[in-house]
């Protein structure tokens, strides 16, 4: 299968050179020249299917042409090490419990599958270039990439982190592990660190040295298997008889996650609408009200993974409906909201269904309260586990919150980072001694 540049200005690659650029060279993101429709079979036998036989049977749609179907399924199976349940939280509504993974947030399936394909064509290549993978982080990505890469051969990866704007837990995650992950924190914002690393890969001396790779959500291989759990989520839910007018709501930052779920959706999974669910930073709500798509500053807010002032997926969305605004709205609607009802919605919800969410679920739990309509069945994804903002959700909520023992594991260990500027000439200097 070749993949595609959003941007129509370089030429198709196969899905090697997909997973080993991240961005093309016009600045696009790849797209998979085909989405199959999985056949009517799949979907009536899907409620008595494992989730391994699910995500394999997804997977080979993609990947079936370029990596070995044996190989392919044990890597998705490796991948899948933890299952995603979905849980009800009052009638009608449901959690896709996406924070079962290493690191508690849903970036763990994303990060894992990429880290085994990208070994598997390393190892088959024969590129002597050292491989490095660099990855800008609003909290939980830099975590959930540094754990699926953690001591893969022949690949090292580098964080980057905008200094004081993660939280300790989410830090210490990807800041103590060693071995081949080096974690950056950079006197900026999140947008600084993801203009860095996307300036990387457009540098054509550093290019020449090392190879470079991007783990950000742009990267196919970690977009696509997000795709695996909106299957999942279909069959529980078909399981339990609640299959029907189903509206998956997604909290989202720079749209990777929605953008999943959004190619399930074109390859036949059943479900009516979506809704992208925005904390304060509001780019493709205003984009959803007005059709103009007005890129921001990021601003701070308690959801910060999904702190994202210029969404990359955004193209990919664009894309995928032909940059067409009515085909866009009829099939997904938005919501924005400030911080401070992102914790009325945690108190409340726990209040009343002993449900205990994270600020990010939080938004979207709430984006289903506002929207859902008579008859729909609700998902939203539960994106984080709540111990990941443990002192956040304490202040809100009048409870607890429960370490889970891997968490403990990490704030354990010694922080080791380097300080970095948000110029990109001392990045540079960083990586060119690599
Ligand atoms: C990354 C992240 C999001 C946003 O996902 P996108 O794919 O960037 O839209 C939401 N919640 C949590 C906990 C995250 O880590």
């Amino acid at each position: 299968m070749k993949y595609y540049s959003t941007n129509h200005n370089s030429p198709d690659v196969t899905l090697a050179e997909a997973v080993v650029k991240g961005l093309a060279p016009d600045r696009g993101l790849y797209m998979p020249e085909r989405i199959e429709r999985l056949p009517k079979e799949f979907f009536d036998n899907i409620g008595e299917m494992s989730f391994h036989e699910i995500a394999c049977r997804v997977a080979r749609a993609f990947f079936g042409e370029d990596i070995p179907v044996d190989r392919l399924d044990s890597i998705v199976c490796d991948t899948l090490s933890f299952p995603t349940p979905v849980v009800k939280v009052e009638p009608g509504i449901y959690s896709l419990e996406l924070f079962h993974g290493p690191t508690l947030a849903f970036k763990d399936v994303g990060a894992r599958f990429m880290a085994r394909i990208l070994q598997h064509f390393i190892k088959i290549g024969d590129d002597r270039r050292k491989v490095n993978v660099l990855v800008a982080t609003s909290g939980d990505t830099g975590s959930a990439v540094a754990n699926g890469f953690l001591g893969i051969d022949g690949i090292n990866v580098h964080v980057l982190y905008p200094k004081g704007k993660v939280s300790p837990v989410q830090e210490c995650q990807f800041t103590t592990l060693g071995r081949n992950i080096t974690a950056i924190e950079v006197d900026g914002v999140f947008d600084d660190c993801q203009r860095l690393v996307k300036s990387a890969f457009l540098d054509k001396e550093l290019n020449d040295r090392l190879l470079l790779t991007s783990a950000n959500s742009i990267n196919v291989a970690r977009f696509l298997p997000q795709a695996f759990y909106y299957f999942n989520a279909y069959s529980q839910l078909k399981k339990a008889g609640a299959g029907e007018s189903i509206v998956m709501c997604v909290p989202s930052g720079n749209f990777g996650n929605i953008t999943a779920g959004l190619i399930a959706h074109r390859m036949g999974l059943p479900v009516k609408r979506f809704i992208a669910a925005n904390n304060a930073n509001n780019v493709f709500f205003n984009y959803l009200q007005n059709g103009v798509y007005e890129p921001k500053a990021s601003v701070s807010t308690i959801a910060n993974a999904m702190d994202v002032g210029d969404p990359s997926n955004f193209a990919r969305i664009l894309d995928l409906y032909g940059n067409d605004h009515d085909r866009i709205t009829s099939l997904i609607s938005g919501t924005t909201y400030s911080d401070g009802l992102i914790s009325a919605t945690m108190a409340d919800c726990f209040d009343r269904t002993g449900y205990l969410l994270d600020p990010h679920g939080a938004v979207g739990y709430r984006a289903l309260k506002q929207l859902l309509l008579p008859g729909e069945v609700g998902v939203f994804m539960e994106t984080a586990h709540p111990a990941k903002f443990k002192d956040t959700v304490e202040s809100m909520v009048n409870t607890t919150v429960e370490m889970p023992a891997r968490l403990y594991a990490f704030m354990r260990g010694t922080r080791q980072t380097i300080p970095m500027t948000s110029e990109f000439s001392d990045f540079k200097s960083y990586l060119r001694v690599c």
